[in-house]
Formats: structure tokens, sequence, C-alpha cells
């Protein structure tokens, strides 16, 4: 794969490492704790200085198992986050709720995760990779990437360092940059999603009521008759993450409407959020994301990877950003691990590292389109969905996007449903917000 821009930087050795990661987000701090954890020279590239903001805050089951492949497992769990078992999915007016538990889900070793402010989570995880050996360089952003058959250099700038502008040269390079990608921009990789051209608005608010017991740390995703949804994450004792998700054709009617009045005006109009909002003060300005959904062309090519929202980012309805990030971020790891062992940067490593990608966004993706059509709703929040089918769903949910073969086939036999239920309407439609004419 060639860059489209000429590049004017000649590769410079002289500070030699084995691995730039660029990012120091989930995907970055996974890659190279795993990196100079095995032993290679590492730098992580951050543009930012930590602690800073990041919306992501709901953490899928399978985390656990990347964490501790990374030797993370203990800091995380002895970080005070609140605990989560599951979601519970609920009809805009509240009638119906549907609890996914990660602990009935098939093959789910450790059902309990974390909610988490991403402040103070991507900060450990950063820290981490710095306990584990790797050289961490924060507030050094980086311009360009360069990469020939001999090795990859990148160009810093550090305004806060001596040195304002370096270069800096490795063997190969993890791109973990996030959604503004610097080889995806490079290299013209990006496939946008229109159908999942959403717009997200959300702000943190205090005194609102939890669940009882083990579900008070969940996610709620409150479902609203014009295909959007709302989340609610307790991310602290007292804090609730609360925004809004709508497709384009729903956001239309919002758009004269400043950002604070956007929100306000979707919480009322959403009963379950406005009874659990009534009391609530918000405690942060409201912010705005869109058009977040997107895959690539390619993952990896001759000396470089994309990890995380570098590669690809889905709608967060499964909130299956920090999983997919540190997950891929682990498989970077080690795919540059074998390309070093066999001295070969072309071969089987990357291409296995990249169908994963695919294969992954693509078990996701099918979820988070369906989410968003009605014939998948009704069949989700009907009354009865048979529990095997429910629970093999769970799996994924909780972060298992390749379940045993069992599971994958209930899978199947639920989108057969969906389709059947879109050409048939053998359920009843769902509703989210009944009136009390409306049958339920
Ligand atoms: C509205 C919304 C809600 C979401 N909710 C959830 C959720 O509930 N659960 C969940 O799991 N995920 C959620 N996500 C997704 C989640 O935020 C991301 O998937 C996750 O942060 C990806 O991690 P990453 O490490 O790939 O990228 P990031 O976390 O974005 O990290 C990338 C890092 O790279 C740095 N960087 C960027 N450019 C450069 C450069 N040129 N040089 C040096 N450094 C650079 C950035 O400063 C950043 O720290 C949500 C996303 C959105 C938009």
């Amino acid at each position: 794969m060639s860059g489209r821009r000429q590049s004017p930087a000649p590769i410079d050795r002289g500070v030699d490492f084995d691995v730039i990661v660029v990012g120091g987000g989930p995907a970055g701090a996974t890659a190279a704790s795993w990196l100079a954890r095995a032993g290679r020279r590492v730098v992580v590239l951050e543009r930012a200085r930590f602690p800073r903001f990041h919306i992501g805050e709901s953490l899928l089951a399978s985390v656990n198992d990347v964490l501790a492949q990374i030797g993370a497992d203990a800091l995380i769990r002895d970080a005070g986050f609140t605990p989560k078992w599951g979601a519970t999915f609920m009809s805009g007016d509240g009638r119906i709720e549907r609890y996914a538990d990660f602990s009935i889900a098939p093959g789910v070793p450790t059902p309990q995760t974390w909610q988490v402010p991403r402040a103070t989570f991507d900060h450990l995880l950063l820290g981490h990779a710095a306990a584990s050996g790797a050289d961490v360089r924060q507030g050094h952003r980086v311009l360009e990437i360069d990469i020939d058959d001999a090795g990859v250099s990148a160009t810093v700038h550090a305004p806060e360092s001596n040195t304002a502008r370096y270069s800096i040269g490795a063997q190969a390079v993890i791109d973990a940059s996030g959604r503004g990608s610097v080889l995806a921009r490079k290299f013209d990789l990006r496939v946008d999603e229109p159908r999942l051209a959403n717009i997200a608005v959300f702000s943190h608010y205090v005194g609102v009521p939890r669940q009882p017991g083990r579900r008070a740390g969940d996610i709620r995703i409150v479902a609203r008759e014009d295909l959007g949804w709302f989340w609610l994450i307790p991310i602290s004792n007292s804090l609730m993450s609360v925004g809004v998700v709508l497709p384009r054709d729903a956001a239309r009617a919002f758009l004269t409407l400043d950002h604070e009045a956007w929100l306000e005006r979707a919480i009322a109009e959403t009963p379950a959020v406005a009874r659990l909002l009534a009391d609530a003060k918000r405690e942060w300005p409201v912010r705005v994301e869109k058009d977040f959904s997107f895959s690539s062309r390619a993952y990896a090519g001759n000396r470089w990877l994309l990890a995380g929202d570098a590669g690809s980012f889905l709608d967060p309805v499964f909130s299956t950003g920090v999983a997919i990030a540190l997950e891929s971020g682990l498989e970077a790891a080690t795919a540059v691990n074998s390309c070093f062992e066999r001295g070969d940067w072309s071969g089987r490593p990357l291409r296995r590292f990249a169908r994963r990608q695919r294969a992954r966004y693509m078990s996701f993706r099918r979820f988070v389109i369906g989410f968003y059509k009605p014939e998948f709703r009704d069949l989700f929040f009907s009354a009865d969905p048979p529990r095997r089918v429910f629970q093999s769903m769970v799996a994924v949910f909780a972060g298992y996007w390749r379940p045993s073969w069992r599971a994958r086939a209930w899978v199947a036999l639920f989108f057969l449903l969906v389709a059947l239920q879109r050409r048939f309407g053998f359920v009843p439609r769902y509703v989210a917000n009944a009136t009390p004419d409306t049958p339920s």
C-alpha cells in the first residue's frame, strides 16, 4: 500500500525502537503493554496529557480476558469502578424491560465488568504501559508516518519539550490514534456507514436513581419510538452518564435547537428517561458526536496495523468500542511480535490480524444495524424470546463476538426470525411509548 502524499521527511534511524504506537488510549496502551512485557522496545506517542475526557464508559465482560493477558486485571479490579453485570434494555415508556445479565450467557468466564470514567481508566492503562517498560510520551503529536521496506519513521510535534519537532524510527507502527487515524487518512482507507450516520448528544448528571441490588451498575438502554435510544451509565456513586443517539432522519426534528435544548427535549419526550431524570441535575456541558461509524478497506500492511477506533468504529448501542480497542490492541501486538519472530512483515500474522478485525466488525455490525430496524425491536422486546436464543445473544453482548457454534446457530435463528418478521409480522409490533389506547 502506498501513501497518497509524498513524504519529505527522511527516515531518521537515530532513535530506534522496535515498535511505534501512535495514541495512548485503550488500544494503544494495551498493544504497548503487551509488547513491552514481551521484551520489545516500544514508544507510545500520545498527543494529549492524561487524564483527559473521553466518551465510551461502559465496558463488556470480554475486556477481563485482555486485561489479564497484559497483567492489568488487578489494577482495574482495585480501582473502585462501578461493577457492571449486564444491560437493561427498556421501552421508551418503561413498560418492557429486557435484562441481559452476562452470567446467563454460555462461554463468558468472568461476567462482571465495569462502568468507568474514561479519564481515570485510560490514565491507569497508559500508566500500566509505562510500568510494563514502554517509553510513554504525552504531549507528543504524530504529524506524519513514513514507511519503506527498511522500517518506519514518525514525524512528531512536541510543543512542550526541547525538540518541538523530531523524527523517530522503528521496525513497525501500530496506529491506535482513534477515529482521526493518521494512517487511515494517509492511505485513504475509511469506509463510511451511511446507514449508521447517527448523532449522539450527552452529558453527566447527579440525582438519577439506580436500580436495586446487583443491577445498580447496569447500563440502561431506553429505546425511542423514532428508532433512537438513550444510554444511562452509572459511572460513579453519584454520576450518571446520559446520552441520546438519534438516526439522522429522527435528528432532523431537533436541528433548530441548541444542544442543551436538544437533550432536554429528547429527555422530556421519552417517558422512562423523564421519570428517572425528574430530580436530576446536569453537571457537565452537553457534548455532541456524529457520523461515528466506519470500517477500513485494509487493517494492516507492510509494517503497519490499525488497532481500535483507528481501524473501525460502530455506533455505541452495544458498548463494543473499548472491548474492540482492547482486543484489537492485543491482537496487533501479538501479530507484530510474530512478524519479528519470523523476520517477515508481509505474511500470515498480518493477514490473520486483518481478517479478525473485519470478522469482528461484521459480527457486531449486524446487531447494531438490526437495533435500528423495527422488526428487530419487535422480536427483541417480544414477551417471551426463546431462552437459548436470548442467552446466545447475550454472549455477543458480553463481547464474545464469535461464541460456540451452537450459540452462533441460535443467533442465526434470531436473524432468520427477524427477516420473517419483516415479511410476515408474526409477533405484535413493538411500541416504545404505549398510550392507553395502544395495545401492548
Ligand atoms: C457517543 C459515543 C458513545 C460511546 N460509548 C461507548 C461505551 O459505552 N462503551 C464502549 O466500550 N465504547 C463506547 N464508545 C466508543 C469508545 O469511545 C471508543 O471505541 C474507544 O475510545 C476506542 O479506543 P481507542 O484506543 O481505539 O481510541 P481513543 O480512545 O480515541 O484513543 C486514541 C488516542 O490517540 C490520541 N491521538 C490521536 N491522534 C494522535 C496523533 N496524531 N498523535 C498522537 N496521539 C494521537 C488521542 O489523543 C487519544 O488519546 C462510544 C463512542 C461514542 C462516539
